[in-house]
């Protein structure tokens, strides 16, 4: 489907501006507020409601007071914020109102936003906010947001925004006009991409590019990309000194590049993903297969607790050293930690009372990497290769299409077979012929987890698409 097409119904729109957009060198870029006011107001016109959500308040906040904090200097960036924050929404209020317009200034933590009755209750703000035809202007509470409770980048923030209004469009302005296929910063003769379908098998084209005011890379639109693909919203990332760009990435116009999506994971679902952990449940390995086959956790699978918990509060469950779900606790830790390692049906005996059989149910639960795809021996005779070990890096190429967007778990002498100095050698080889990012190929101690690398060679559509299996 094209951007147009998908674009058509499109109703609510969220649109990021970051802080380069707003602070310039020497002062605030007025003209460049109002004119995305003016075309915030031409949409509003077309019947389109639109969500803001503008960094800017640091470095507002830091110029106003005249001060040059140290890179780990928290609590003066703190204070820029609060300085600077008033500063951008007068700036803000006073631009949409010369195009008739009403703004309410929405300050987020991620705290706040990690607790469902407050997740709920800021819907239910944001909704009125609309019926009053105002236009909501979001930001990080970034003067008592510390960083163990921070969104961190207003990337994220605009994404979770998106996600948690239902959104249809999130528009990132920045001052790079969208993805290349290189890092445009040190490759002058980079592509941008027009179009993406799915975002895992474009991750190594991210580079680092940072710009210089805001905290915000590629990398943290990419995170935003997956947590809107999550959501079913589409996501555009343009230049913000484009003409017009507002306007045009909402009415679906070629500008920047645009992420598509699939059909999305439930509201539930989506909160968990990314609201805060109170705590970490460490299963054993039979247990994290359960999780990532979508069946429930039970205590029996935990093997240890971190943390202090309620029943009812989101946690992270690691198996292996890695984060692969979070769900909400059916126990709180001091009960969970009686019953860890036992059966179901010892839990009253233990605890007195019981609740659930389970730990976290898997309705309460949303995968954070995709399912591992075995591959057995009864597979193809590359795929048998592969799991025994056997596996030439060159033939790489030659089955990548039909592995194309898929996780697999390697055995140990795989895992050894890619960490081979020999191998590392030869990964620009491969790369370039199979079009296989390196970056994409991570060792943990027990295997290698390959995620989209084998795209097939010219990147086509047909291979870009999204496994369903992640939910
Ligand atoms: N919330 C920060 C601010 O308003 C900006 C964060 C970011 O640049 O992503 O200054």
């Amino acid at each position: 489907m094209d951007r147009r097409t998908a674009l058509k119904d499109a109703t609510r729109v969220v649109v990021k501006i970051g802080s380069s957009s707003i602070v310039r060198p020497k002062s605030i870029s007025r003209d460049f507020m109002d004119s995305v006011a003016e075309q915030v107001g031409r949409l509003r016109a077309e019947g389109k409601e639109v969500l803001v959500v503008s960094s800017g308040a640091i470095a507002i906040g830091l110029k106003a007071m005249k001060v040059t904090p140290k890179p780990k200097e928290i609590p003066i960036r703190q204070a820029a914020a609060s300085v600077g924050q008033s500063i951008l929404m007068k700036e803000w209020g006073d631009c949409f109102s010369r195009h008739g317009m009403l703004v309410g200034q929405v300050l987020l933590t991620m705290d706040d936003y990690s607790v469902r009755d407050q997740a709920v209750s800021l819907n239910n703000t944001i909704e009125s906010l609309l019926e009053n035809n105002v236009v909501p202007i979001f930001n990080e509470n970034d003067a008592i947001s510390d960083y163990e409770i921070r969104f961190g980048d207003n990337d994220t923030l605009s994404a979770i925004v998106a996600s948690r209004t239902d959104a249809d469009l999130l528009i990132i302005l920045s001052d790079v006009a969208g993805l290349y296929d290189a890092d445009p910063t040190s490759h002058p003769d980079a592509k941008l991409v027009p179009e993406v379908e799915d975002i895992d098998s474009i991750r190594h084209m991210a580079g680092k590019s940072v710009s210089g005011v805001g905290t915000g890379g590629m990398k943290t639109k990419l995170d935003a990309a997956e947590i809107c693909r999550d959501a079913g919203c589409l996501m555009v990332i343009a230049l913000s000194s484009a003409e017009d760009v507002v306007y045009k990435a909402a009415t679906g116009e070629d500008i920047g590049t645009v992420f598509l999506t699939s059909p999305g994971i439930s509201k539930k679902r989506r909160w968990i993903k990314s609201a805060h952990p109170s705590g970490t449940l460490v299963v054993d390995d039979g247990a994290g297969r359960a999780v990532l086959d979508h069946r429930s956790l039970l205590p029996v699978g935990i093997r240890e607790i971190k943390g202090r918990f309620d029943a009812g509060d989101v946690v992270e469950i690691v198996c292996n050293g890695e984060a692969i779900a979070k769900g909400i606790v059916g126990y709180d830790s001091s009960d969970l930690a009686r019953i860890a390692g036992r059966r179901s049906t010892e839990i009253e005996g233990i605890l007195g009372h019981k609740g659930h059989d389970d730990a976290v149910l898997t309705e309460n639960m949303a995968l954070l990497r995709r399912r591992f795809h075995s591959v057995t021996p009864l597979g193809s005779p590359s795929a048998y290769l592969w799991n025994t070990g056997f596996l030439t890096p060159l033939s790489l190429w030659s089955f990548q299409s039909s592995y194309a967007s898929k996780t697999y778990r390697l055995s140990r002498t795989t895992t050894a077979m890619f960490t081979h100095p020999i191998t590392a050698l030869m990964m620009p080889l491969i790369s370039f012929i199979s079009d296989t990012p390196t970056s994409d190929v991570t060792n943990t101690s027990t295997h290698v987890v390959t995620r989209s690398a084998f795209m097939q060679r010219g990147s086509s559509r047909r291979n870009l698409r999204l496994d369903s299996a992640i939910e």
